[in-house]
């Protein structure tokens, strides 16, 4: 079996986790999914706030409601990274 690449996604609790790295995905009940960094929650939340309390805390940008119905976590992907060596 291949290792499971995902796993620590499941160690994601706070804010904190993973050290900060990793993409939050919050899914609200239209629809709308929105993805945010860690360090930019950080600037109005503990480093030591749950996942949980932030979903709940946050606003839907399109329809303006309070509360993510779900959350997960994502990797960071580098799509604008270039480099020459
Ligand atoms: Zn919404």
């Amino acid at each position: 079996m291949p290792p499971d690449l995902d796993a620590w996604k499941s160690t994601v609790r706070k804010l904190g986790d993973n050290a900060g790295y990793y993409m939050l995905e919050l899914r609200c009940a239209c629809g709308h999914v929105a993805q945010l960094e860690p360090r930019e929650i950080a600037e109005r939340a503990d480093w030591d706030t749950p996942l949980d309390e932030i979903a709940k805390r946050a606003r839907c940008t399109q329809c303006k409601q309070r509360g993510a119905t779900t959350w997960d976590v994502d990797r960071i992907r580098r799509q604008r990274w270039r480099t020459k060596v």
